[in-house]
């Protein structure tokens, strides 16, 4: 439980997920193929079953045909007494042997079955009925007056009763004729012919039987085959799923942020999430970096206050129009350095940008624009203001006049040149106009105020 809250926290690991589907798939895999090697081996049974009982089938009647034949041959034999008959005889029984064929077949394909069973009952009829064949061929060897010697032993086996002995050629003919055409010969016939219908028959129903088993397992390994496929699609769909909202949406967002110099969302895989975080960690680095950048490039160090290139771009980028601009220098600064030193010096500009910045609006900006001068950049003044910037000026000086002798800082005064924006001023005509106001301040006298165009 509690790995599951870590993971919905952290996100899902995408290694880990890659193995669990890849796993999943390959053992899906696996399945379907050991399925669909059952299926063809379930198919080449059914083929094969198929083919077995054709043949046997084929085999079975071939008995039936050679029963036949050997009839036939006999009995073309005891008609015309011609020897090639009876030698296609037992070519046929000898030699040929479609019925012990047939029936070994049977006995190899389907040895305990009624069909075989049938089969071979035929057989033994069959062979029985050669007894009669031989009987009724050796009364025609002696109806047509041949040499016995000249005929298969199980001709000259053939002991004939003397009352056939005695007979003459013709009626010895009619007695072997008998044998092969009479009724008693046509009812074995019969019942070889009744064994091989029934064990037809039975063939049939067996193959029917077998080939309705084997299309119900073909069919349960396709149903079977069909849900692995189904499932198999279900896991690529949940993969693509996984991957477009764990990885490919995620990244997408991040992208789109990146480009927006934005936060990224920590969402999707653990290694998207972690990606994501250090992002904003480095991000937020950033943005601070160039915060402090950025001020050290407009700022002052000494005195805080805004620097050259931070005065240049804020005139750059406020409206002058409206605004005042007041150039404030200190008086005989370099006397201050030459009596009390470089390091008081620097106390003394501190003292008088802390003086300044402290007597003007939040919304004014302060620079230190030269070595011991100062702008002041009043946003929406306009010479209604004069009597106020006037006071201010005096006051900063009634401040630093005083020094502070804890401090070894010692009194100092202050020159300001003031000059308002108007329509289409351009920033050097406004600082122009400050500085020639600063200059006739210096001129009378310093530690005092001028604005450009007015009286000192
Ligand atoms: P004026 O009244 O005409 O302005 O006379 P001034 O002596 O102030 O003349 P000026 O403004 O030309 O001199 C500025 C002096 O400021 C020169 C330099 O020694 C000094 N100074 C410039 N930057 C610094 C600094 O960062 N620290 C210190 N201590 N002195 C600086
Ligand atoms: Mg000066």
């Amino acid at each position: 439980m509690k790995k599951i809250k870590d993971i919905v926290r952290q996100g899902v690991s995408l290694k880990a997920l890659n193995y669990i589907m890849l796993a999943m798939a390959v053992v899906i895999t696996i399945i379907l193929s050991i399925a669909m090697h059952q299926t063809t081996e379930i198919y080449d049974e059914t083929h094969n079953t198929t083919q077995s009982i054709f043949s046997v089938r084929k085999g079975a009647y071939e008995l039936q045909q050679a029963s036949d034949y050997l009839t036939e041959q006999i009995r073309f034999f005891v008609t015309s007494g011609d020897k090639t008959y009876l030698d296609n005889y037992f070519k046929e029984a000898k030699e040929t042997k479609r019925r012990d064929n047939a029936l070994a077949m049977l006995e190899a394909y389907r040895g305990q079955s009624v069909a075989f069973f049938n089969l071979n009952e035929a057989m033994k009829e069959s062979m029985a009925l050669m007894n009669d064949e031989y009987y009724a061929a050796r009364i025609a060897v002696a109806a047509y007056g041949y040499d016995i010697s000249d005929y298969p032993e199980e001709i000259q086996n053939v002991e004939l009763p003397t009352w056939i002995m005695n007979l003459s050629s013709d009626d010895k003919k009619v007695e072997a004729e008998k044998v092969v055409f009479g009724k008693d010969y046509q009812n074995k016939k019969d019942i070889i012919s009744d064994h091989m219908q029934t064990c037809l028959t039975e063939l049939e129903v067996e193959m029917e039987t077998e080939q309705a088993n084997m299309a119900a397992m073909l069919k349960k390994q396709v149903a079977g085959e069909h849900i692995l496929t189904v499932i198999l699609i279900a896991i690529m769909l949940l993969i693509v799923f996984l991957t477009s909202t764990l990885v490919i949406s995620p990244l997408q967002k991040c992208v789109e942020k990146i480009r927006d110099e934005e936060d990224i969302p920590v969402k999707g895989a653990y290694e998207i999430r972690f990606l994501a975080k250090t992002y904003n960690l480095m991000h937020h680095t950033n943005l601070k970096k160039k915060e402090k950048l950025t001020y050290q490039a407009t700022h002052d160090k000494l005195t805080g206050l805004y620097n050259r290139r931070g005065y240049e771009f804020l005139m750059e980028n406020l409206d002058l129009d409206t605004a005042a601009l007041i150039l404030v220098d200190l008086d005989k600064f370099k006397d201050i350095n030459d009596t009390y030193g470089h390091d008081i010096g620097d106390k003394v500009l501190i003292k008088v940008s802390d003086s300044v910045f402290g007597s003007f609006r939040s919304q004014d900006y302060i620079c230190r624009i030269g070595g011991d001068e100062m702008a002041v950049i009043m946003v929406n003044a306009d010479s209604r203001l004069s009597k106020l910037i006037s006071k201010k000026i005096k006051n900063i000086n009634e401040t630093l006049l005083k020094g502070n002798e804890e401090e070894n800082i010692p009194p100092v005064s202050v020159s300001a040149g003031v000059a308002f924006g108007d329509d289409g001023i351009t920033r050097d005509e406004l600082f122009k106009q400050a500085d020639e106001a600063l200059y006739r301040v210096k001129e009378n006298g310093r530690n005092g105020i001028a604005f450009y165009g007015g009286k000192s």
